[in-house]
């Protein structure tokens, strides 16, 4: 058997879980108590900063109270450890408790107020804890520590230093392989897609406060865990161990190992844990020393070592798999979609002085293209935009069918609308058909826990996902690209997958921002062709487009609109002779467009 199929034939789970066998039966192999000791010290390190890969790295926030819900855990374990409660196992149940406690309480204020304001809550609380654990002196031994934590014990056994550090090795492999299986869910995909875009989140159906929420408070509990271990280790836990230089540490770990990354938690921990924090001459310069990995990671490397390495990986795939071509376009069949009329009536919006939208009305109906056209600056995004609930109506009224249509983003999704954009949209590191499948995020429900323990349940949910996505692909005729990276595509390509993103969810309207700029001839044809397969099917097309030509020859009903206003509404055939818009849009001067204009200019000089 040749070597490339071998190795594609081996789970990306296998060597990792060789590794973290290994290293848990270290003691068998007569390694020594101090080295287990550092060991320890790495796992606890490495959990915590994976909790904050997981917001940062993924969902794009940045906390940093990671330090203060560490001290939470290990404050809590060490309280029961102290009063005779040694059960480990009910010892990182209450850590976890409280760390979910700690990452949801200030987790929720700093995350409606936006990003910087959690960067900010989070870190104050770090600030705040030695002082809470002062208040707190009966309970926590204020600044002199908390003393008198027991030997833990697992169902009613004692563990010596060796049980201790296998429990510690394996619930640290436990817990990066539970975070794997998320990362790598659909889950996942929705975190890397509010991490690229909030806008694209939304747009996806995907709610962009309960994600954010979601992907902070489980970032919190490996750091409750973590605590927990921590306690156990000297039983003796003082607040010097969790200041501020703890929380620069976290996140020099993060980023020198690649926040984007589960396994690049546990390198970035290792650096820090036999570098700067173990060496005593270097104490006085350990913030000096982190600051200098921080820029050295941030600046340096993209997604620090497990980007490098990640890198590699791809080359080497790259070498033995050939790079496939996409397949040539064939025009398949959707089965049929129920679409809906859009219904917009008197929309007015003006951003301070600007009008972008006076009065606009317009109907788009099923089984039908409505083009959008007008020069720039005339207020077509801003109207896909009021429809997608982006931007408040200052006036008038958006219908889906016969209802009024949600102003939440994500509901507006939810309800059936799905939209691309000027610029595509596509978060790093996906492969096409994962891009495409976070289209369908939405419309099937998988909890996070199913996807963690990959139960049938996910299971289901993920193999529709592949299949939708293969049929959409296959439509736009980018099968053949499914297992590359979508984002480094060219753009002809990326515009496609986002039609192939949109369509993944049967919506029941479609809004296409310029939709065939940047495409080639060839490209321009293809999406014509599966524009009428989604109109032939009853889709609501709403198309928004520069290229006249195209426009004419798809729609079956145009708005042109100028300065805000509906200029001209009418079929293909009216608009290609209606005088103004040749004189207003293309640029044509005709006598008769001439003579309008100047009545129109009289009528507004009269006003
Ligand atoms: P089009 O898509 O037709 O090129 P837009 O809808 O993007 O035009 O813009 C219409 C007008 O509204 C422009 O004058 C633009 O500057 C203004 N505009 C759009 N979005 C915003 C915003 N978020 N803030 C301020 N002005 C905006
Ligand atoms: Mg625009």
């Amino acid at each position: 058997m040749d070597v490339p199929a071998l190795v594609r034939r081996v789970p990306s789970w296998f060597l990792p879980l060789v590794a973290a066998v290994l290293v848990a039966l270290f003691p068998l192999f007569g390694v020594q108590a101090d080295v287990q000791r550092q060991i320890i010290l790495i796992c606890t390190l490495a959990l915590v900063v994976s909790g904050l890969n997981l917001s940062l790295g993924y969902a794009g926030e940045l906390a940093l109270g990671q330090a203060a819900i560490f001290a939470g855990g290990a404050y809590v374990s060490g309280y029961l450890g102290a009063h005779g409660h040694t059960e480990l196992l009910l010892q990182l149940l209450a850590a976890a408790v409280a760390s979910l406690l700690i990452g949801i309480i200030t987790g929720v204020p700093g995350l409606r107020l936006g990003s910087w304001a959690l960067a900010m809550v989070s870190f104050f609380l770090v600030l705040l804890v030695p002082d809470i654990l002062q208040l707190l002196k009966e309970q926590t031994g204020g600044s002199f520590g908390l003393s008198g934590i027991q030997f833990p014990t697992l169902f009613g056994l004692t563990l010596d230093q060796e049980g201790f550090y296998v429990f510690v090795a394996v619930c640290t492999a436990l817990w990066l392989l539970m975070l794997r299986n998320l990362v790598t869910s659909r889950h996942g995909t929705a975190f890397r897609t509010l991490r690229e875009s909030p806008v694209l989140a939304s747009s996806l159906g995907i709610s962009v406060f309960r994600m954010k929420l979601s992907a902070y408070a489980i970032g919190a509990l490996p750091a409750g865990i973590a605590g927990c271990l921590f306690a156990n280790l000297d039983h003796f836990i003082s607040p010097d161990s969790f200041g501020f230089t703890l929380s620069v540490s976290i996140l020099a770990a993060s980023i020198l190992g690649g926040s984007a990354s589960v396994y690049g938690a546990l390198i970035g921990a290792a650096i820090l844990q036999l570098g700067p924090l173990e060496s005593t001459s270097f104490q006085q310069y350990a913030l000096v020393v982190y600051g200098l990995l921080l820029v050295l990671g941030g600046v340096l490397l993209s997604n620090g070592i497990a980007g490098i390495l990640d890198r590699v990986r791809v080359r080497a795939q790259r070498r033995w798999l050939p790079r496939p071509r996409s397949a040539s376009f064939q025009g398949e069949r959707l089965p049929a979609i129920e679409g809906r009329g859009l219904q917009v009536e008197g929309a007015v919006k003006s951003f301070g002085g600007v009008q972008a939208l006076q009065d606009v009305s317009l109907l788009a109906k099923p089984g039908q293209v409505t083009a959008l056209i007008g020069p720039n600056g005339s207020g077509k995004t801003t109207l896909l935009n009021m429809v997608c609930g982006y931007y408040r109506l200052d006036g008038g009224t958006i219908r889906l069918g016969d209802e009024p249509l949600s102003s939440t983003p994500y509901q507006v999704a939810r309800a059936g609308v799905a939209r691309t954009f000027q610029t595509p949209s596509i978060p790093p590191r996906l492969t096409v058909a994962e891009a495409v499948a976070a289209g369908r995020y939405a419309s099937q429900k998988a909890s996070f826990l199913s996807a963690v323990l990959r139960l049938p349940g996910y299971r289901r949910a993920r193999n529709t996902d592949v299949e939708e996505a293969r049929r959409v692909l296959a439509l736009v005729g980018l099968e053949d690209l499914e297992h590359e990276e979508a984002a480094s595509l060219p753009l002809g390509t990326r515009r496609l997958l986002e039609v192939a993103r949109s369509l993944v969810s049967r919506p029941q309207v479609l809004l296409l921002d310029e939709a065939a700029s940047g495409l080639d001839e060839d490209e321009v044809e293809r999406l014509a062709v599966l524009i009428r397969t989604i109109r032939d099917s009853g889709g609501t097309v709403v198309l928004v487009e520069h290229n006249f030509r195209l426009v004419l020859s798809l729609a079956d009903h145009i708005y042109v609109l100028a300065r805000g206003q509906i200029l001209a509404a009418g079929s293909p055939a009216e608009i290609e002779v209606h005088p103004e818009v040749m004189t207003e849009y293309l640029g044509v001067k005709t006598p008769a467009g001439e003579r309008l204009l100047q009545t129109a200019g009289q009528e507004s000089a009269d006003d």
